[in-house]
């Protein structure tokens, strides 16, 4: 579903990604964790072309990234195209982003109708199913307000679903909420995982990366150092970059 090859990426003299290559299989959760500074959202932010990268090559589900292949040329993909492609991907941040002055309920209306031109009561009786699946039929009618920071989370995630991505990134969605509220959240993430959803998670939530994951690759400077089964990388880091980063954070 994702595919990198020798992915590099600067921003001006500084050099972020450093030649990055992995596959993410169609269906998997995949969880990227590494320290501060190490190119994780930057990565997430070239899959959706955010960014542009400066050398390699990035797939989604077959296709490149914010490019044309004709022959041995590459050709931008004009900011339409790449709208229509950014369609397909669900992004959730650390910070949820909702419109404020709008309901839960027209959080998840609104993308739909805006940008696909759905009618507005086929895009609410989505929404409202969206809004059950997240655990917040109750909550259709609050404004973000009116939420805990959990539940915002849950909306956004609701939000992302409703444009019906095929990939999901998920960049830190945890870890600006309270300790009790991050449960809940990732419920409804190990939920869209048993549904198949293909979801890029950058985590320092150990645990859901050990139980949900099905790979795990740990960045650090710009490189994968390491990557496998997250148990795998987990219980027995080959590198001692791994191994330095997961005694602080396990
Ligand atoms: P964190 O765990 O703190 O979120 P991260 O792994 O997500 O870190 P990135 O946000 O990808 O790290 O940042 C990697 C490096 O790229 C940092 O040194 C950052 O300052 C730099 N960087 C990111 N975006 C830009 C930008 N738009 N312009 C210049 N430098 C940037
Ligand atoms: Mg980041």
């Amino acid at each position: 579903m994702v595919k990198a090859e020798g992915v590099h990426k600067s921003f001006g003299a500084a050099h972020i990604l450093k030649g990055i290559d992995l596959e993410v299989a169609q269906g998997e959760v995949f969880c990227l964790i590494g320290p501060s500074g190490s190119g994780k959202s930057t990565f997430l932010r070239c899959i959706n072309h955010l960014e542009k990268i400066n050398a390699g090559r990035l797939y989604v589900d077959g296709e490149l990234v914010g490019y044309r292949q004709k022959g041995d040329k590459l050709y931008e993909l004009k900011d339409s195209e790449v709208a229509r492609n950014r369609r397909d991907i669900g992004m959730v941040f650390q910070r949820f982003n909702l419109f404020p002055h709008m309901t839960a309920l027209a959080n998840v209306m609104e993308a739909p109708i805006q940008v696909k031109g759905e009618s507005k009561a086929a895009a609410k009786e989505r929404a409202v199913k969206l809004l059950d699946r997240v655990g917040l039929a109750d909550k259709a009618g609050n404004y973000p307000s009116q939420l805990s920071g959990g539940q915002q989370q849950r909306v956004a995630i609701a939000r992302a679903l409703a444009m019906e991505p095929k990939l999901m990134l998920f960049d830190e969605p945890t870890s600006a909420l309270d300790p009790e509220l991050v449960g809940d959240v990732l419920d409804v993430m190990r939920g869209l995982a048993e549904d198949g959803m293909t979801m890029i998670v950058v985590t320092h939530e150990m645990g859901f990366a050990r139980e949900v994951g099905d790979a795990l690759v740990f960045m650090d400077d710009g490189v994968v150092v390491e990557s496998g089964h997250p148990r795998e990388v987990l219980t027995n880091p080959r590198h001692d970059r791994t191994k330095s980063f997961l005694s602080k954070v396990l």
